[in-house]
């Protein structure tokens, strides 16, 4: 039986109707037993630590999407920090830049390295989201050497082999999702052939991206393809650098 992990998966998700569960028994018959859930908005983290309390295997990105950036707030601050001892915490996210929400890139900034040095200060890796940002967001990641302290995943990637390559050089992940499926994706699966095994984890960034969790299969099999070893293979090396990465 292979064993994968969903590192960014919305279980919390107000689309969702509270059947996050459910969904997590489909994806444990898919071999699927690992879940991180990232974070979006203030509001959903009291209910995300609540959700991945009472559930094995579930774990916990809080964070706040630079979508919501106009959440931030004093308090906001305070609970996050509060927020990294817990146990069943594993990272920081889904932090960064969002060039196609209608906030201030100035204020999303200013939000997104506040939550750096939380990830920083807490010793906790990171989960990134970048949209049209690609230049800022690297240049704030060199400039804190994110890579080199805390290390993180850079979600939803779909840049080229020269973007990912120097993500990995600089320290981080690559998260590899449904992009990677779709007939006119071209960059990603070059990227997805030529990147060291240890560079790959997977996820599915449901329900965003896809509506069922065993998406996250086709993903691995298309990975296993593209590289030309198995998929029990990549199961196992996308899974163990999920493990290094958060455990
Ligand atoms: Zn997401």
């Amino acid at each position: 039986m292979i064993s994968l992990m969903d590192t960014h998966i919305h279980l919390d998700a107000p689309e969702l109707n509270g059947q996050g569960l459910d969904l997590l028994s489909e994806a444990q018959r898919y071999g699927i037993s690992h879940f991180v859930v990232p974070g979006v908005r203030v509001s959903g983290w009291s209910g995300m630590l609540a959700l991945a309390k009472n559930t094995e295997n579930v774990y916990l990105a809080p964070g706040l999407h630079p979508a919501n950036a106009d959440q931030w707030t004093t308090s906001a601050e305070h609970q996050l920090k509060e927020l990294t001892v817990e146990p069943k915490v594993v990272a920081i996210g889904e932090i960064g830049l969002d060039g196609t929400v209608g906030i201030a890139l100035q204020r999303q900034e200013m939000v997104f390295r506040a939550q750096l040095q939380i990830a920083l200060d807490a010793g906790l890796p990171v989960l990134l989201h970048s949209r049209k940002t690609t230049g800022r967001v690297l240049d704030i990641l060199r400039e804190l050497e994110v890579g080199k302290r805390v290390s993180g995943v850079w979600h939803g990637f779909s840049g080229s082999l020269q973007v990912a390559q120097e993500l990995f050089a600089l320290g981080f992940k690559i998260g590899v999702g449904p992009i990677l499926l779709r007939k006119n994706a071209r960059k990603l699966p070059e990227a997805v052939k030529v990147l060291p095994a240890s560079a790959l984890v997977l996820e599915t960034d449901l329900p965003d991206m896809a509506e069922r969790p065993e998406v996250l299969l086709k993903v691995a099999e298309k990975v296993a393809e593209l590289r030309g070893v198995s998929l029990e293979e990549v199961a196992w090396t996308t899974t163990e650098n999920a493990r290094q990465l958060f455990f």
